[in-house]
């Protein structure tokens, strides 16, 4: 078997432990995962009642062109809809740029530590990833785009930044916009851009219809609840979408992802409560950690970073025996900090308990 050497450096992204694993392995039950930056709400109950309705129709194919979700999702955005591609997840999206617009010797440019799968998709499509450091946690665009050279195809800048949280500012980002060409790809991933309370936040769809090329990438599996569903989204230029959807799978998104990304779209009231309780229970585990000593790093996201001042990992395997998940950030290059998204009031509650017992 030959696999070409770039294959054979990857390495497998590790998601966040899974509840039912823990459960096996520990023997206990009613654990709390705060780990994957998941709505600690639950699915829109609209969204579910939609699901439920589509089943009868499991025999068929999706909507290649996913037509209903498309047309509502445009006028919410007030963009064309032609320009916008679906994905199972938005992280389909980062491979199809990948796999549309990369070969080898390419380079592409991304903060570090941030979200893994821009260096495994890159890497996975033979091109390099340039990384460069966060400086106080933050993306640092001018040191980007000092990086940019002729290779350059592509840069990746995740507005908040997961695992950090923090936010580039939009005169940071126009500055950083008028120092590269139009012909890099600047991919804004907004993953998290829902929970943002800072108004100096840009928004890549405000540049779509600049000369530049930013593509902006949003998902159903944050604030919209729908993690499990694989859906999520890019919006861009017209020609940028129209050479991705030449190498996307025609039912990428499946039927049930489709019905209820639409009905979680169209539920004001539940997208409103999710923005309110992560607001308000940030403040809370704010105030816990304050009260505890411990330095922790505000954040724009539903998660946010903890200096432990101690090796994480053990701290992470011990909150595990309370039945407590969160991410240590030891493959993020922080050893001594953990990463805590925001659960409801009760999960919020245990966490600072079990977090008191083994500190
Ligand atoms: C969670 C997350 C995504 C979304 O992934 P999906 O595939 O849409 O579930 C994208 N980017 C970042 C930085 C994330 O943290």
């Amino acid at each position: 078997m030959k696999v070409p050497d770039y294959i054979a450096k990857l390495k497998a992204y590790v998601p966040g432990k899974p509840i039912e694993e823990l459960e096996r392995e520990y023997g206990i039950s009613g654990c709390v995962k705060l780990a994957s930056n998941e709505n600690p709400i639950g699915p829109s109950p609209k969204a579910v009642e939609a699901i439920k309705e589509a089943l009868k129709d499991l025999h068929r194919y999706p909507d290649g062109y996913n037509y209903l979700l498309r047309q509502r999702l445009g006028e919410k955005l007030q963009v064309s809809s032609s320009k916008i591609v679906f994905g199972n997840g938005s992280n389909e999206i980062i491979e199809l740029l990948a796999r549309t617009f990369l070969q080898e010797g390419d380079e592409v440019i991304m903060p570090s530590p941030s979200f893994l799968m821009y260096e495994i998709m890159v890497q996975a499509a033979g091109a390099r990833p340039v990384k460069v450091s966060l400086k106080d946690l933050a993306v640092d665009l001018g040191k980007m785009a000092e990086c940019v050279s002729g290779d350059t195809r592509m840069v990746f800048v995740n507005n908040p930044n997961n695992p950090t949280g923090t936010i580039v500012s939009r005169d940071a980002f126009e500055a950083f916009l008028d120092r590269i060409s139009s012909d890099v790809i600047v991919v804004m991933d907004e993953a998290y851009i829902e929970f943002v309370r800072d108004e100096i936040c840009p928004r890549g769809l405000d540049y779509l219809d600049s000369e530049k090329a930013v593509v902006t990438l949003r998902t159903f599996s944050k604030a919209y609840g729908l993690a499990g569903l694989r859906i999520g989204y890019g919006v861009m230029k017209k020609d940028i979408a129209d050479y991705i959807n030449r190498v996307r799978q025609p039912f990428n998104t499946n039927m049930l992802a489709q019905v209820g990304a639409l009905a979680a779209l169209n539920d004001d009231a539940f997208f409103e409560r999710t923005i309110r309780l992560v607001h308000e229970e940030l403040d809370f585990l704010y105030e816990q950690a304050s009260k505890m000593g411990l330095r922790y790093f505000p954040t724009q996201a539903n998660f946010f970073l903890i200096d432990l001042e101690q090796d994480a990992n053990e701290v992470f395997e011990r909150l595990l025996s309370r039945g407590v998940i969160v991410r240590a950030m030891t493959a993020y290059g922080y050893p001594n900090y953990i990463r805590v998204n925001v659960g409801l009031p009760e999960e919020n509650q245990r966490f600072v308990e079990a977090l008191k017992e083994v500190l």
